[in-house]
């Protein structure tokens, strides 16, 4: 067999990414961009290139059980449909829901909300989506009439200023900051203005950076339309043809002069006239933005006030300009198309319209149509635990990590009559409350289609072996809704058939009232489907190849044609600080993980980077609250409290700190951030307010801190602390006691083996100094080890790990090993800095140093750091001006 290459799409952020697979002739397969894809032009990411290393089938979910119990497909369905409809026919529809995820294919997200929406008749399906996106779609719609996302990616290489506000683009959307980063080399003259309460990295490339007090983005922006108007900047024709609104924005933008923004803001009036200036005589501007705009409990009008700007000058839909949504997963858009949110319906119609409502029926042929939306998110599980929701069907993804206020949802599903969960993986934090698991096929098995931050509809195309008896989310879908009565209406034998349906429902009573229309795809062979080209919606039989652009000619699908200015009036965060909790959490990604770490934390590459969960302090707050860089921190909101690692750094605002958002009980004991995160959401998107919740800080002060790294995975005991990560064959658990063993002899033995494995030990104990370290030395090779120590003063792991590739040790390394240093000629590569290529942070400072290195290129050169996906170049920047 030849090698065989298939293109597909990557299943991370909402950047999709294509994805070329090549297949080998023993089974193995390589990864690289798709050179052709318009996303990425050939880039990937650390994610997306390291997605070969996530195919391993640990913890797969390979069969369906039933309470407990393997079952049979055919049993396992019809116990699903069953209970489903008999709870329907004794509590009504909306005693169901489903909660959804944008990790699904547009073909899963179409079924499932044809399935709950038309033949169910309830709107109580939610996705994901509602905690990243929601802002956006009920801002747009505002604005626009529809969820429109009007530009391109190739606006920000035609701009000539990018406003970066609320998201750290560098770390959560890649491949675009690199194609920004490109731009700006190509064109010196490119200013880019980031604003973010935290200096991310993203800030790395900022001519000005704006840090400015959380939550006061849309006084900001509020400002921003008050100058521009007051400065002649407003685009006349535009406004008056094209918009309404436009007097009580600006009068309620009116108080918004420079020093009363610089005031409230926090920041220096320069700065912000500085800003203001540029982006006033500036035509080509796009301002992006992401989840620290979206993830508040004013989020929808934060988006608005940023959109005014844009009708105010006109700036919209022509090339390198417009406002820009970033979205966060793979697929939010494509759930946001084919009504994945509780309040739409499919092809971007609303349940609110009697006219979509009847276009949507009559399509289907169903026997219903829900006139009233659905429980948003939080209210969902908020509806479970109140009794109201009997059963609900989680696909694809982890609520009881992801939620805020995850206690309470954690609560609710243990308390719900029926659980259903589809997913890939086994053990989540939400599969133990589950009383059906059904299997399903994840990225590189299934086969279907996913839309881009930019309207890019491209395949994810199948090519592995599907595992077990997994199967496709719309397949179990399907399979469910015939067994409820509905035979005819999902007899789907291809994910293509469905496609072709949802892109003639697009078209369907269309005539250029909807935004949304792939009508072009209505009759598609399934050859057709299975080549087909990323393509930019809207496709029509007029734009065959697509739509780069939208709103080029001023006209929007409000009712009259004209976009809408929003009247804003800024709000601060929905639960203030104070002084039990003075600090202001923000929660976010890391670079190198993705969500709850289901995939990315079995990957030793993208785990090297951040391996531990970790509070990011403000130097002030940590001599405030007596905190110590690298010990543990306890941070208590009120909902909840976790036990993380102190990371001090001057990139955080005073008052201010950062949790990432992945960790949770499979990874860590008490990290999951999510606990501690208010349920406040916005009033007209319903999203929650990840961005801002009022917390405490204090020390965690455990009688001893430790590490093990171990081949096999353990089941620690004896721990108050513990963070585990992969690594190249072993596990790494960073762990803390509070209190002191009796022997540690045998303490260390309960930790690492059982009674038959209590062989091969190599043993140091110091009593005067109450450390304790061993290590299991089997058939020549290091089985695990374990170091133990009164403080945080612990050998580098760095060296222990990389002698756990070796098959046989070394003399030398037998002699070095259990005091944690390499011997003198092996050099200890140090925290692996850039994921591509493994470069460690001493082997940067050192070349930095003896090589006398200026630039992050230079670095690049000698040792081909941050030469791959350049995620690690600021990084790189960072450690050159510390070595400076
Ligand atoms: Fe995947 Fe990275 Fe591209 Fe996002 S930027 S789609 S994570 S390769």
């Amino acid at each position: 067999m030849p090698d065989k290459s298939i293109n597909t799409t990557c299943p991370y952020c909402g950047v999709g990414c294509g994805v070329r697979v090549t297949l080998d002739e023993q089974g193995g397969i390589s990864v690289s961009g798709d050179p052709e894809h318009p996303s990425n032009y050939g880039r990937l990411c650390s994610k997306g290139a390291a997605l070969g290393d996530t195919l391993s089938m640990d913890d797969r979910l390979l069969y369906p059980e039933v309470l407990g119990t393997t079952t049979a497909w055919d049993d396992a369905l019809n116990f699903v449909s069953d209970q489903l409809q008999s709870i329907i026919n004794e509590h009504g529809a909306d005693s169901v829901a489903f909660y959804v995820s944008g990790q699904l294919l547009t073909e899963d997200y179409y079924v499932a909300n044809k399935l709950m929406k038309g033949y169910i008749g309830s709107a109580n399906i939610d996705t994901n989506s509602r905690l990243c996106m929601s802002s956006v779609v009920a801002a747009q719609k505002r604005a626009f009439g529809t969820d429109t996302v009007p530009g391109c990616y190739e606006d920000l290489e035609r701009a000539k200023l990018i406003v970066i506000t609320g998201s750290n683009t560098a770390w959560c959307h890649p491949v675009l900051y690199q194609r920004i980063v490109k731009a700006k080399k190509d064109n010196p003259d490119l200013m880019i203005v980031v604003i973010d309460p935290r200096r991310t990295s993203t800030a790395d490339i900022a001519d000005i950076f704006l840090p400015l007090k959380p939550t006061t983005d849309a006084i900001l922006f509020n400002g921003l339309l008050h100058y521009l108007a007051d400065n002649g900047e407003q685009n006349s024709l535009f406004t008056s043809h094209c918009t309404e609104g436009l007097d009580d924005a600006l009068n309620a933008a009116a108080s918004a002069d420079i020093a009363s923004v610089a005031a409230h803001c926090e920041l220096d009036a320069s700065d912000v006239e500085a800003f203001y200036r540029l982006f006033a005589r500036t035509e080509r501007v796009v301002s992006v933005f992401s989840q620290g705009i979206n993830q508040t409990s004013s989020g929808t009008d934060k988006v608005n006030s940023i959109i005014n700007c844009h009708l105010l000058t006109g700036r919209i839909g022509r090339p390198g300009m417009g406002p820009f949504s970033l979205t966060g997963q793979p697929n939010a858009m494509g759930g946001r198309e084919v009504g994945g949110l509780a309040n739409q319906l499919a092809a971007h119609m609303d349940i609110a319209n009697p006219e979509h409502r009847a276009t949507v029926q009559t399509f289907w042929q169903s026997p219903h149509i829900p006139d009233q939306d659905g429980l948003k998110a939080v209210e969902l599980f908020k509806a479970i635990k109140a009794g109201q929701v009997k059963a609900v069907w989680i696909m694809a993804t982890n609520p009881a990590v992801s939620m805020p206020d995850n206690q309470q949802v954690r609560e609710a599903l243990s308390e719900c009559e029926l659980v259903i969960v589809s997913d890939c993986v086994r053990n989540t934090d939400t599969s133990q409350y589950a009383h059906v698991l059904l299997p399903a096929q994840t990225w590189g098995e299934k086969d279907g289609t996913v839309t881009s931050s930019e309207r890019r509809i491209s395949r994810q195309r199948s090519l592995l072996p599907f595992p077990g008896e997994s199967k496709p989310d719309w397949w179990i879908i399907a399979e469910v809704a015939k067994r409820m009565g509905h035979a005819e209406a999902f007899d789907y034998s291809e994910a293509a058939d469905i496609f072709i349906e949802f892109a003639r429902l697009s078209g369907y009573n269309n005539n250029g009232q909807r935004d949304f229309d792939i009508s072009a795809y209505a009759d598609l062979s399934y050859e057709q489907y299975d080549n087909l080209q990323p393509t930019q919606w809207p496709i029509t039989s007029a734009q065959p190849q697509g739509t780069a652009r939208l709103f080029a000619d001023g006209r929007f699908f409000k009712p009259g044609g004209k976009a809408q200015f929003v009247t804003i009036t800024p709000r601060p965060a929905a639960v203030p600080t104070d002084d039990q909790y003075p600090l202001v959490l923000n929660s976010g990604r890391v670079r190198d993980h993705w969500h709850t770490l289901t995939r990315t934390g079995h990957s030793s590459r993208l785990s090297a980077h951040i391996s531990e969960p970790f509070v990011e302090v403000h130097p002030q707050d940590a001599t405030q609250f007596g905190l110590t860089a690298s010990a543990l921190a306890r941070v208590s909101s009120r909902w909840g409290e976790v036990i993380v690692r102190v990371n001090v750094s001057d990139h955080q605002r005073p008052g201010s700190v950062f949790i990432p958002m992945h960790w949770n009980d499979q990874f860590t004991s008490r990290a999951c951030v999510d606990s501690l995160i208010n349920d406040a959401t916005d009033p007209y998107s319903g999203q929650p307010e990840f961005k801002h919740t009022p917390v405490s800080i204090e020390v965690y002060e455990p009688e001893w801190y430790g590490f093990i790294l171990s081949r096999r995975r353990l089941a620690l005991k004896n721990v108050t602390y513990w963070a585990s990560s992969k690594g190249n064959d072993y596990w790494k658990y960073e762990i803390a006691g509070s209190e002191l063993p009796q022997d540690w002899a045998s303490c260390a033995r309960s930790l690492l083996c059982s009674a038959e494995q209590d062989v091969g030990w190599v043993e140091y104990f110091d009593n005067a100094f109450k450390r304790y370290r061993a290590a299991r030395i089997v058939n020549g090779r290091l089985e695990s080890c374990l170091f133990i120590g009164p403080d945080i003063n612990l050998p580098a792991r760095d060296y222990l790990a990389d002698i756990f590739v070796k098959e046989e040790l070394s003399d030398k390394d037998r002699a070095s090993l259990l005091t944690g240093k390499p011997p003198g000629d092996v050099e200890d590569r140090g925290k692996i800095v850039c994921a591509c290529f493994n470069v460690g942070l001493n082997e940067i400072t050192k070349a930095i140093k003896e090589q006398q290195l200026v630039t992050a290129e230079a670095i690049g050169k000698v040792l081909k750091a941050g030469t791959n996906c350049g995620s690690c170049v600021p990084e790189l920047k960072a450690i050159l001006k510390g070595s400076s």
